[in-house]
């Protein structure tokens, strides 16, 4: 994922959409005025990207590991990098892999990654509104 950070108005941008705060702040809320990075105090950016791809009781178990790893590391000011965050969470953070992306760590109570899950969740309600439909 490209990740870009505007240290004045502390915006982070995650593959050109804004990452909000909201929801990682839901999960645990270190920094209600929102992301920070560049030092170790940095736990909410860390927490948020996770969500991106893991379920909120991993991105919790890992997000301090991750944050001394990569938030804590970046520059104190602006920043544009690139990360294979699927890639840190199941090859050093340790989570298991999906069964069908070996790169991308499985949701939890489930064999797959976020995305297959997302498709899987798609066809579900597919074929359960065509069922519906014919009574
Ligand atoms: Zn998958």
């Amino acid at each position: 994922m490209h990740i870009k950070g505007c240290f004045e108005t502390r915006k982070v941008y995650v593959d050109g959409g804004e990452l909000d705060p909201k929801y990682s702040q839901r999960v645990y809320n270190y920094s209600p005025d929102g992301f920070d990075w560049g030092y170790d105090g940095s736990a909410q950016f860390a927490l948020a990207l996770l969500l991106t791809v893991c379920s909120s009781r991993v991105a919790v178990a890992l997000h301090q590991k991750f944050k001394l790893d990569f938030v804590a590391c970046l520059p104190r000011g602006d920043f544009e990098t690139e990360l294979d965050l699927n890639y840190w969470v199941v090859h050093i953070g340790g989570v298991k892999a999906c069964k069908l992306h070996p790169d991308r760590p499985a949701l939890d109570r489930t064999p797959y990654c976020k995305e297959c899950h997302r498709q899987h969740c798609r066809e579900y309600h597919k074929a359960h509104t065509h069922r519906g439909s014919q009574g």
